[in-house]
């Protein structure tokens, strides 16, 4: 049933002044409050009524994977940083003090993996392009500046960094000309993955200025738009005031001969339970667009193989179809929400196993690193040696997409950067 709650109802954003409420309803004490909220000094902090009434179980709070999902926890950050911050915030609020401690906790979170601010973003003459990467030969990111927040922001973010204000930490670009330009010169690039924050979050007449240039290029075969709104706010695609224009928006791009592909990330199987979801899911594929669904393994929010296979099954029967099931970036609060490859591994292959043949387009556990998308395809034993056998889903240089290679087994190892060859000096990427 969907609720009168949020239905129909024009989207607002809850920030950090209304968290100190929100907290309350969680239970939580005082003091608890005062260290949630230093937490939120450093990651960013912001979701929504529909999140907050529909998604989040409040009895469960704050054990909910729901709640976990999108508010501060205190045991986030190392816990003499909560408490020199949580002084601070308590003290001298607005002064120059708690902002600098904030950007100093930051800066250890390691907030630009896989050099995201620098690397893959590619030059036209002298000048760096502001707001495209250009990583895989076939495929090009774009960042349009008016996309750079969320309809609720996800606390193991591996963009962060973006949403905390902090201007040089920003990438995106307004103008979709430079693009145009950039794909002319580069005629390899078949596919645009429009991404943020969340290119959901623009109202239909700025979306469309995007578009629309892209529908002439006869070289795209593909556009994806990156989003979470179907999970916290699908209302953009059924009662929000620009849903009709963007349905046929939608329509359009398809009608122009391109595949749109709506990779829309879901974390728990909670955020398909709702009517309004199943409507949103049924009118964005009355258009021709295609859903592809993905998110990243977290630990405590959805480390267990029933929750992915109940995740791929609902999905499949929705008529979305799983895509990958990611390995947490080495950012942010990482020690927090990693599960190690392992057990990554062993989760992904259990839920696997419980599918039909048909759900079983979604590749992973990937680690999305600076060579390329990583997989790990399972644990071996070669020639009396434990090792993981992985291969490259994606690589900056393709002649290495598809190859196995091996490492050294490590039941603690979390990302790649933990693992060391085996059989050889050094891995295919290095
Ligand atoms: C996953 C990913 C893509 C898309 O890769 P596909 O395998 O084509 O889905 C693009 N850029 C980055 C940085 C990625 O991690």
């Amino acid at each position: 049933m969907s609720s009168p709650i949020t239905e129909g109802r024009r989207f607002r954003a809850y920030t950090t002044r209304h968290l100190d409420e929100l907290l309350e309803r969680a239970g939580l004490s005082g003091e608890q409050r005062l260290r949630a909220r230093a937490v939120a000094t450093v990651l960013p902090f912001r979701t929504n009524a529909y999140v907050v009434d529909e998604l989040i179980d409040w009895s469960a709070a704050p054990d909910d994977p729901m709640y976990r999902l999108v508010f501060p926890q205190e045991d986030m950050l190392p816990a003499e940083d909560v408490t020199a911050l949580a002084a601070l915030l308590d003290t001298d609020p607005r002064g120059p003090r708690l902002k600098a401690a904030a950007a100093a906790v930051r800066r250890r979170l390691n907030p630009h993996p896989a050099g995201q601010l620098e690397l893959n973003r590619p030059t036209v003459g002298d000048s760096r392009l502001q707001g495209i990467q250009h990583k895989y030969r076939e495929t090009v990111l774009f960042f349009p500046q008016q996309g750079q927040t969320c309809h609720a922001y996800c606390t193991y973010c591996f963009r962060w960094a973006q949403f905390v204000g902090d201007a040089d930490l920003k990438m995106a670009s307004n103008d979709i000309d430079e693009l145009v330009r950039y794909l002319g010169e580069h005629p390899e690039v078949t596919s645009v993955l429009i991404t943020g924050g969340d290119p959901m979050i623009m109202g239909e007449p700025v979306l469309r200025r995007y578009l629309t240039p892209l529908l002439e290029l006869e070289q795209i075969e593909s556009i994806r738009l990156g989003t979470k709104a179907l999970g916290y706010w699908p209302q953009r695609f059924v009662t929000d005031p620009d849903a009709d224009a963007t349905l046929r928006l939608f329509e359009e791009v398809v009608a122009a001969g391109k595949n749109l592909a709506v990779m829309a990330h879901f974390t728990h199987p909670r955020e398909l339970e709702s009517e309004l979801v199943a409507d949103a899911v049924r009118r964005i594929r009355d258009t021709g667009a295609i859903i592809r669904t993905q998110a990243p393994l977290i630990r405590s929010i959805n480390d267990r193989p029933e929750l992915w296979s109940g995740m791929w099954r609902t999905q499949h029967r929705m008529g979305m179809v799983p895509y990958y099931m990611f390995v947490e970036r080495d950012t942010g609060p990482q020690d927090y929400f990693a599960v190690p490859l392992a057990r990554a591994f062993d989760i992904f292959r259990e839920a696997y196993s419980q599918v039909s043949g048909l759900c079983r387009t979604v590749r992973g556990p990937s680690m999305s690193a600076d060579p390329g998308k990583v997989c790990v395809d399972g644990v071996a034993e070669i020639g009396g040696e434990r090792v993981f056998v992985l291969h490259m889903i994606q690589a900056r240089d393709p002649e290495l997409v598809g190859t196995p290679f091996f490492a050294e087994y490590d039941p603690h190892a979390v990302w790649l950067h933990d693992l060391k060859p085996a059989f050889a000096d050094r891995f295919p990427f290095q």
